[in-house]
């Protein structure tokens, strides 16, 4: 607990969960989100460079499927509004992002008994 890296921490700990985060995993120098329930925070303004001084969280919104068929996930910050979109890692939890592409199913915005 007292070993302290010189600046560079290469985890967080995750601000809706509490899980502690490797920021260095599948392919991403530039883990921002958690794997687990998937929320970020507010740190960067460019990818990985942690110059915000927001630092609010950051909760997952949506999902969005890229050209190329990947996909990533909608952050919108809780504090000043922005919209972010973030790849997935590799470990990022599968049902965590199911249920986030789901969510307006779940819960559409408008009534369905029109339908049928
Ligand atoms: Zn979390
Ligand atoms: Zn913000």
């Amino acid at each position: 607990m007292s070993h302290k890296s010189r600046g560079d921490e290469p985890r967080f700990t995750c601000i809706r969960c509490k899980s502690h985060v490797s920021c260095d995993t599948y392919g991403t120098k530039h883990r921002n989100h958690c794997p687990a329930c998937l929320w970020s925070r507010h740190v960067d303004e460019e990818p990985g460079d942690r110059s915000c001084p927001c630092r609010s969280p950051m909760e997952p919104i949506s999902i969005e499927v890229r050209r190329d068929g990947e996909w990533a996930i909608v952050h919108r910050c809780a504090g000043c509004g922005t919209l972010r979109t973030n790849r997935i890692a590799g470990d990022d939890h599968p049902l965590s992002l199911l249920a986030l592409a789901l969510r307006p199913i779940a819960k559409p915005a408008f009534p369905l008994d029109q339908f049928g």
